[in-house]
């Protein structure tokens, strides 16, 4: 099958592998789509580490099954059988007997698997997943559409979660995961205030399209005071800027898997009760909500396609903020 690897830290490369064969509890999946997320720069670039190199990247796989191992006894959710169309995300094993997996945070798991990190993922014309990690997938949405649903919208979600009852939110970072979290927020009741990069006119359009009360750059204090803040950009100077702009015991959530470095700031601008935390991977609970949620909002998503010979460029146009919404890999077939 062909499939795109990287092989260390900048080595992007296009390889032949042999098809791969399903053991126990898991899926063979022949892949129709799979987004492009910023996490697959960071490994690309050697900020994320990939434990054992190479690796196949791509975490927001949609495909169908066609095949399976055995399956474990112990499986407690439905089987899906050969010809569903399934999501393989971020989250793709877990051991099930940590503390973190024992309480609801499977998500912190220390000996968690990530697809497209520790498990080869969805940059190929066929991959593997486990079957209890893997979901089926709202109808109503194309392969290349629901496909930026599977990271962008999952940890946008549970990100969204940790802002409680928020209601005048601000998205830091105008890309995939916000164009999505917008439209929830939204269908929530909650005020948007979308940060762009500066300069970036597309950007802010784009988020005034989604509903955005208002839109500007990152530089540029919003209107009035937020209760919460996202931030979904790499830019670890952005914490205490959306810190300046939150209300006493507001929070700003750190979405992404890598930041830079975060400069020292004034006690005065956390204190007040406000609140920095980060949100890590995601657990099957998050996604069993959110892709629920979806198409009662209903999210739509602004994808731009790519062959996966042009994986490479769609890595490049993502870090050169060069598409407003997702980049997704089409698989032809
Ligand atoms: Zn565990
Ligand atoms: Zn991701």
């Amino acid at each position: 099958m062909r499939a795109i690897q990287i092989e260390r830290p900048g080595a992007l490369c296009s390889v032949e592998l042999p098809e791969p064969t399903p053991g126990p509890n898991q899926l063979l999946v022949r892949v129709h789509a799979c987004g492009v997320c910023r996490t697959d720069l960071h490994l690309l670039d050697g900020e994320v580490e990939i434990p054992r190199p190479p690796i196949v990247p791509g975490h927001q796989i949609v495909g169908t099954v066609i095949g399976r191992g055995d399956r474990a006894e112990a499986s407690e959710t439905e089987p899906l059988e050969p010809g569903t169309r399934v999501g393989i995300p971020w989250l793709g094993w877990t051991c099930g007997r940590c503390r973190y997996c024992l309480s609801g945070r499977e998500n912190l798991c220390d000996l968690a698997r990530f697809t497209g990190r520790d498990i080869d993922g969805g940059f190929a014309e066929l991959t593997l997943g486990d079957e209890r990690y893997c979901f089926a997938l709202p109808e109503g949405y194309s392969d290349l559409e629901v496909a930026p649903l599977l990271c962008a919208g999952l940890i946008g979600y549970r990100a969204l979660g940790m802002t409680g009852e928020a209601e005048r939110l601000g998205l830091y970072g105008f890309g995939s995961s916000a164009h999505i979290i917008a439209q929830v927020a939204r269908f929530q009741g909650r005020r948007v205030f979308a940060f762009t990069r500066p300069g970036d006119e597309a950007g802010q359009t784009s988020a005034r399209e989604l509903d955005a009360e208002w839109a500007g750059d990152s530089l540029t204090a919003p209107p009035e005071e937020l209760d919460a803040a996202i931030i979904f950009a790499s830019a670890g100077e952005l914490v205490p800027t959306a810190l300046r702009a939150l209300v006493k015991g507001g929070i700003v959530v750190c979405a992404g898997i890598h930041m830079s470095d975060i400069p020292s700031f004034p006690y005065d601008i956390l204190w007040g009760e406000r609140t920095v935390r980060s949100v890590a991977n995601l657990t099957r609970q998050d996604a069993r909500e959110f892709l629920d949620l979806a198409p009662r909002v209903p999210v739509r998503t602004d994808v731009h396609p790519y062959s996966l010979e042009d994986a490479g460029r769609a890595l490049e146009d993502l870090r050169a903020g060069r598409f407003q919404g997702a980049a997704v890999i089409e698989i032809d077939r």
